[in-house]
């Protein structure tokens, strides 16, 4: 034994994927006879992953054989080859027999079988089984007792699941295949592609979008955004040429010349188009609706790139748990409490004023009002002199067309496409897009909205929270239902003046009715409503112009010019003074960014 060590080469995993690194890149490999792993299913895989990553796979696979001593907590891939052979696990001697290969390429051994999976841009090998759901969170979530409870960790694991069971929507490629093959077979095969190649660029994107805008400011040395550089430069050695043009398309090109590259049925295309002009005041047939789209599928949500998700309890359950955890942290919280004004004594942020008059001082103040807000009303006038910035400010674009209308439900809405004696179905858990079976559909409503009418059939986004999440409607009511209708074209203010209660009554109605030619049982389910068109959403939230973005996402009033040339890094022209809203970089959504980069923006002042 010990003078078979002596031939031994041995390497430790020094962490996660440097198995797969070694297996990936190490040309020497041929020269060994066998490859022992000490360890559990998952330097397994690593291992695995890594060969298969290398252009010589087939080879290498063929002719390195891999020996197992089982160490890890999980050895299913041993205890499946072992069953194989009618032996066990649990009988001793394996190791021997793993050491045994190093001479001898006869000793016994299996072939196995390798899957190969693709899970969105991912591709791996896999061995046995793919987990999803209850197995694969157990997996993952008993991984912090590890190093404490060893293989026990699955049954602990196990066990909690169990307690919290969940429900798990996943996605199905065939399914959604087969429902756009109603309208165009080539378009189901076209989406397939056409989701890859988001998937990629929003990939890209995200790097832009996840970080603060690169300086180019004469301040500034390489330094300072040595991290960033590095992650382009590596990303842009990798990028290929056909994503860069793919790009490049949709953040220039109208979202209506995307959808005509790669569809052909008119329903799918205006469908898709829709969440190129959502909070747009846009035609799909104008540039700068491509962004939009993409800025709709850059998030990432439990691994799903570009999916989008219900908040448990609601969007004020965000807030909740940010209060929850600020609260353990010590920090105090004043609810429902205006600030009448950011106190600056010779250019330098000291605190607010509350409309109650109650001042508080701080050495960092942070705005997440709109930059018009914070800079144009709890500002005083003429404190700030940077004419330049201040002109920027007054120059943003907070047009909007969006109206909401909450609505209370006694029941589910029932679509004549898919009848479903009111039980809850996949498509009720989705958006749900209606108005929107042709892009012409889409741009007469905007056109409507351009001559200063609400649209004749407007583009309506349809959710039912509550068809996930039961916690938002009565206990004792099984059937209720909370429906979220987001709308446009509708003007801030119309042609004739501003919206009269008539106006909004007239326009519920036409909504509603439109439902209704999709869904018979949705008018007359209507328990109770609130419809609040641009001017209301400005005045309820103290968003300027009922922008929900705090200021539109056109390319001119993005990265360096979010919120102002020079200012793109959360600072302001006022010392200790930070905007982190969304009409920072990287704009409008529930993303936590921009607070998160001001924050880090911040921590480098001294
Ligand atoms: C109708 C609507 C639907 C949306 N849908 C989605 C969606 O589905 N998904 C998504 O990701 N995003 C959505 N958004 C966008 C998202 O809500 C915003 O991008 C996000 O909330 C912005 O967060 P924020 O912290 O920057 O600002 P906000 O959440 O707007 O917070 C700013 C706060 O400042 C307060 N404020 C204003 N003036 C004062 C003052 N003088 N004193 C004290 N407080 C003041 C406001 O009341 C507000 O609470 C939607 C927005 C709206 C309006």
């Amino acid at each position: 034994m010990l003078n078979l060590l002596a031939y031994l080469y041995t390497f430790y995993a020094e962490g996660r994927n440097h198995s797969f690194e070694i297996a990936k890149r190490r040309d020497d490999l041929l020269s060994f006879n066998a490859i022992i792993i000490v360890s559990g299913d998952g330097l397994i895989f690593e291992w695995l992953n890594g060969i298969c990553e290398r252009t010589d796979k087939l080879q290498i696979l063929e002719n390195l054989p891999v020996g197992i001593v089982p160490c890890g907590s999980g050895n299913g891939l041993l205890a499946s080859v072992l069953a194989y052979h009618k032996n066990s696990l649990n009988k001793k001697g394996f190791e021997n027999r793993a050491i045994q290969l190093i001479n001898n390429k006869e000793a016994l051994s299996s072939k196995v079988n390798l899957m190969h999976i693709e899970a969105g841009e991912r591709h791996m090998a896999a061995f046995l089984s793919v987990g999803w759901g209850l197995l694969a969170d157990i997996d993952i979530e008993s991984e912090r007792w590890r190093s404490t409870l060893g293989q026990n960790r699955f049954t602990a694991g196990a066990i909690v699941r169990t307690i919290k069971l969940k429900t798990y929507n996943g996605s199905d490629q065939q399914k959604n295949a087969n429902e756009i093959g109603v309208f165009s077979k080539n378009d189901a095969k076209a989406f397939v592609e056409y989701e890859k190649m988001l998937h990629r660029i929003s990939g890209v994107l995200r790097i832009a979008l996840e970080n603060t805008p690169i300086s180019l400011s004469s301040n500034y040395t390489v330094a300072h955004n040595y991290e960033q550089i590095k992650r382009v430069i590596e990303i842009a050695t990798k990028l290929k040429f056909e994503t860069v043009i793919d790009l490049y398309e949709m953040l220039t090109a109208p979202i209506s010349k995307v959808m005509d590259k790669w569809f052909e049925s008119d329903v799918l295309k205006a469908t898709i188009a829709t969440d190129g002009v959502i909070g747009f005041a846009a035609s799909p047939f104008d540039a700068g609706t491509g962004y939009v789209l993409l800025h709709h599928v850059f998030g990432n949500l439990d691994n799903n790139p570009g999916s989008w998700g219900f908040v448990y309890g609601g969007m004020g359950a965000v807030s909740d748990s940010i209060r929850t955890v600020g609260q353990q942290l010590g920090v105090d919280f004043f609810n429902n409490s205006e600030v009448a004004e950011i106190l600056i004594d010779d250019n330098v942020a000291k605190g607010v004023r509350l409309a109650s008059n109650h001042e508080l001082y701080g050495d960092k103040i942070f705005s997440n009002c709109t930059p018009e807000v914070t800079f144009n009303q709890i500002i005083k006038k003429g404190v700030i002199k940077d004419q330049n910035f201040n002109h920027s400010i007054n120059n943003i674009n907070y047009t909007s067309p969006v109206t909401k209308i909450n609505v209370a439900l006694s029941e589910l809405p029932n679509f004549t496409s898919r009848p479903d004696a009111g039980k809850i179905q996949p498509h009720h858990q989705t958006t749900i897009h209606l108005n929107c079976e042709s892009m012409e559909i889409v741009d007469n409503a905007f056109k409507d909205y351009k001559s200063g009418i609400a649209s004749k059939r407007p583009v309506i986004e349809m959710t039912l929270p509550s068809s996930v999440d039961r916690t938002i409607v009565p206990e004792n009511d099984s059937n209720a239902h909370v429906c979220l209708l987001f709308v446009q074209y509708t003007p801030y203010e119309l042609a004739t003046g501003l919206w009269s209660d008539e106006d909004k009554k007239n326009f519920v109605n036409r909504v509603f009715t439109q439902i209704d030619e999709y869904a018979p049982n949705f008018s007359k389910s209507v328990i109770g409503y609130d419809l609040l068109t641009p001017k209301d959403i400005e005045s309820t939230f103290g968003i300027t112009g009922g922008n929900i973005f705090h200021g539109g996402m056109t390319l001119d009033q993005m990265y360096w010019l979010r919120p102002s040339k020079n200012f793109f890094d959360y600072t302001t022209p006022v010392k200790n003074l930070y905007l982190c809203g969304s009409g920072c970089h990287p704009g409008g959504g529930v993303t936590g960014r921009p607070g998160k980069l001001a924050a880090i923006r911040a921590l480098k002042d001294k």
